[in-house]
């Protein structure tokens, strides 16, 4: 590590969020030349690890935590990092590139650069708060509790919210012989992202496993009182729908999706939509320097919030330069590919003599979904569509290809119960460096699924 000029404290570049995206970025910064201090803030306790496994191999029981670890101790030793983990970064002044720690010193860090990598937090649902048998999927802890409540046979559980993380939990404790009722605002899992056909040949595929699918809205929970004595000395008793029914349930899985982790990054810590008037955003705008916090982290196609902090993973919405507009991906994949995206940005626009030129961030966002054995596999984005072409080549075991499309132009392929390598190939179909033509696309589509 270089101390810099004589008597001038060594750069630093601090990364914030522990996890899939932040450890991409630290990695991605060494492995470039960043010879400089390298600090990675983290408020959980844990080095990186893997979320994906949490709602799969870790609920189910079939992985114990330190399965899901991204790196080994020596890997992370060999980081030379300033490592905080259990430190809760709280404010960041973006002008002087100056971040807060929330930690007993309230140690303030002058940096060169900053990666935000915060990711995103679970939504709850009103008036769950200390109301035992009631859960979130997002960290760790959050997996082994409710591993540990379906440790008990015969639960009734209720899942609000048919997403691909609720979907994929419905999956695993029906798999461990627990009632499962799912539910969701459409009738189909993931119908929101998979579309009418796909998603009520996946809901079939749920059924035929046991899953009771419910359509409705939650408003609240049911509550009784606790026999174990909770903190509130409440226990779940249901879920209470918005047409005034109730799905009985003694443990219920709130899965309604994400807000980003932005709360730190606004005016006193308070994230600010753009063109609010508060105190702290109109400081913010006099030194030119205001980020935008609308829907995450807006950032350009370099990843660049403003000059010197960039946005990573799931906390980053970014301008698309192929698709020409802006996004926030959620899937594991891109956290690792926006890490090192952001982190080569940064280090180009510090020394692009160095580091060389910026290049804009234009992946072909990929996911993946277990449920039941089945792998969903998708390339581009689904969501959205005003067309989707389904080939079903067979309902039981399921296996089918989707292309989904908008405004003429092909936007993403889904692969379900096919090879990984088959649903690669279609890749192809969207990932030119311009949006394809649906026609085209469409028959290199059947073409590449029937032959
Ligand atoms: C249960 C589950 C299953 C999933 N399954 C899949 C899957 O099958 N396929 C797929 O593609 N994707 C899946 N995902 C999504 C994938 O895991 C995420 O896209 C990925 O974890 C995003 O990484 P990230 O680093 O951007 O954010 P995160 O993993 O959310 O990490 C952000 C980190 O920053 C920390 N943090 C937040 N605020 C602060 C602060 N102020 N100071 C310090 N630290 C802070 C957070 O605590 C967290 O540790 C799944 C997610 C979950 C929760």
């Amino acid at each position: 590590m270089t101390s810099g000029d004589r008597g001038r404290p060594a750069p630093r570049i601090a990364v914030v969020g522990a996890s899939a995206a932040g450890l991409a970025a630290v990695e991605g910064l060494r492995r470039a030349g960043w010879d400089g201090l390298l600090t990675l803030v983290g408020d959980e306790p844990h080095p990186p690890y893997d979320r994906p496994p949490l709602s799969k191999q870790v609920l189910s029981g079939s992985w114990e935590p330190d399965r899901t670890g991204l790196r080994s101790a020596e890997q992370l030793a060999g980081l030379d990092l300033d490592l905080r983990l259990g430190t809760r970064a709280a404010a960041l002044d973006a002008a002087a590139r100056r971040l807060t720690l929330d930690d007993a010193e309230r140690t303030v860090l002058d940096c060169a650069g900053i990666v935000v990598a915060t990711g995103v937090r679970p939504r709850t649902l009103p008036g769950t708060e200390g109301v035992a048998g009631v859960y979130v999927l997002r960290s760790l802890e959050d997996a082994l509790a409710l591993r540990e409540r379906l440790a008990a046979p015969g639960r009734r559980l209720a899942v609000v919210g048919d997403g691909v993380l609720g979907a994929e939990a419905a999956a695993v404790a029906t798999g461990l012989g627990h009632r499962v009722v799912l539910i969701g605002s459409g009738t189909a899992p993931m119908g929101r992202v998979l579309g009418a056909e796909t998603g009520a040949l996946l809901a079939a595929v749920h059924r035929a496993h046991g899953v009771e699918l419910r359509a409705g809205r939650a408003s609240g929970v049911v509550t009784g009182p606790d026999p174990a004595g909770g903190p509130d000395g409440r226990h779940v008793t249901g879920v209470r729908l918005a047409d005034g029914g109730t799905v009985e349930a003694d443990t219920v899985l709130v899965a309604t999706g994400s807000v980003p982790a932005v709360d730190w990054l606004g005016p006193s810590g308070e994230a600010a939509a753009p063109g609010a008037e508060a105190a702290g955003a109109g400081a913010r705008a006099a030194d030119g320097v205001r980020l935008d916090l609308a829907d995450g982290l807006g950032c350009d196609a370099h990843c660049a919030a403003a000059p010197g902090v960039y946005g990573a993973g799931d906390v980053a919405r970014w301008y698309h330069p192929v698709l020409g507009r802006t996004l926030r991906v959620e899937h594991r994949m891109n956290a690792t590919e926006q890490g090192l995206a952001a982190a080569r940005n940064l280090l180009a626009e510090l020394d692009a003599e160095r580091f060389g030129a910026p290049r804009p961030f234009a992946p072909v966002p990929y996911f993946w979904s277990d449920q039941f054995g089945l792998k969903l596999q998708a390339y581009g984005v689904l969501e959205g569509a005003d067309r989707i072409e389904v080939l079903c080549l067979e309902k039981d075991p399921l296996r089918l290809a989707a292309l989904h499309g908008r405004e003429g132009r092909a936007t993403g392929v889904l692969g379900a119960g096919l090879p990984p390598r088959t649903v690669r190939g279609l890749r192809a179909l969207v990932a030119g460096d311009a949006p394809a033509d649906w026609d085209e696309a469409l028959a290199a589509f059947r073409t590449a699924v029937q032959g």
